[in-house]
């Protein structure tokens, strides 16, 4: 066994593991429509550790399964305990494409979901060249989740490439990447690509929202573009659940 391995069935067992979240807002009004669930790993020496340092390092080890079944039980639980308390925030995850194929994570998330008090409020994010790399799209899966009343969003498209590889999937939500929107709003190659990126999601009915929304100028953008939702520093950086109440009570 690699010493990875072992620590991060250690971090799973342990309960080193640990959600973020990041406020979603409505481009109109700026009101908070959702949070999204972010991973990050507590390592006892290393201190929190990027989802982006150890989530390939899961999937190559056959862990992801266990780590994404965690997340998924884990924003669930959350966001039925705050619609409990009078909070009423959608939660999305992400979702390595790969477990989508996966019957017991299926088995899982079908069980999670019973329990679960809307799941029109849940949404699961795929990343768009996590997608456009697999052989073969988790359709079947994509639309169970459909049926069952959760959302699916593709995540961080940057290429029309993308767009097409992943086509046969009729996606609620289509996030134009960080990389697109913070540099439209200055360079005019990069605002035609995401202007030609909408054009290529308009007819599926999809709905746009932004990530990576720095400063003002990425919001006018993602406004432009007819973004629905957007996030990103200019609203709120992912923070844990005690700070996002804190910065919720501060939105009233
Ligand atoms: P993502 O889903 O595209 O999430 C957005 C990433 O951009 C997050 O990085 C967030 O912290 C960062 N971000 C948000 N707003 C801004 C901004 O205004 N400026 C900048 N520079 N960055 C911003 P994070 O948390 O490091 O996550 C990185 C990626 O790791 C995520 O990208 C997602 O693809 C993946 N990830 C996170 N949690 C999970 C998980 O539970 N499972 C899987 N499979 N992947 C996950
Ligand atoms: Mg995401």
């Amino acid at each position: 066994m690699t010493a990875i391995r072992f620590e991060l069935e250690r971090a799973i067992v342990e309960n080193q593991l640990v959600l973020h979240y990041q406020p979603r807002v409505l481009v109109e009004t700026k009101k908070v429509r959702g949070v999204e669930a972010l991973l990050r790993w507590h390592n006892p020496q290393r201190g929190l550790v990027s989802p982006l340092d150890f989530i390939p390092t899961a999937e190559r080890e056959g862990l992801i399964r266990d780590i994404e079944a965690w997340v998924v039980r884990e924003a669930l639980l959350t966001s039925t305990v705050w619609h409990r308390d009078g909070l009423d925030l959608g939660v999305s995850v992400n979702v390595s494409p790969r477990v989508l194929h996966d019957a017991q994570f299926m088995r899982l998330i079908r069980h999670a979901l019973r329990i679960q008090r809307t799941p029109r409020a849940f949404v699961v994010e795929i990343s768009a060249a996590g997608a456009a790399a697999e052989p073969e799209l988790p359709h079947e899966a994509l639309g169970e989740l459909r049926s069952a009343g959760v959302r699916v969003a593709l995540d961080d498209v940057t290429s029309l490439e993308q767009l097409e590889r992943t086509r046969g999937v009729r996606w609620d939500y289509v996030k134009l990447g960080r990389a697109v929107i913070g540099a439209a709003a200055r360079d005019p190659d990069t605002a035609a690509l995401a202007r030609s990126l909408v054009e290529a999601v308009r007819p599926s009915g999809a709905r746009l929202a932004a990530v990576g929304v720095e400063d003002d100028a990425a919001l006018a953008m993602a406004r432009d573009l007819g973004c629905y939702l957007a996030q990103g520093y200019l609203f709120a950086a992912p923070m844990p659940q005690k700070e996002l109440f804190d910065w919720l009570r501060g939105q009233i």
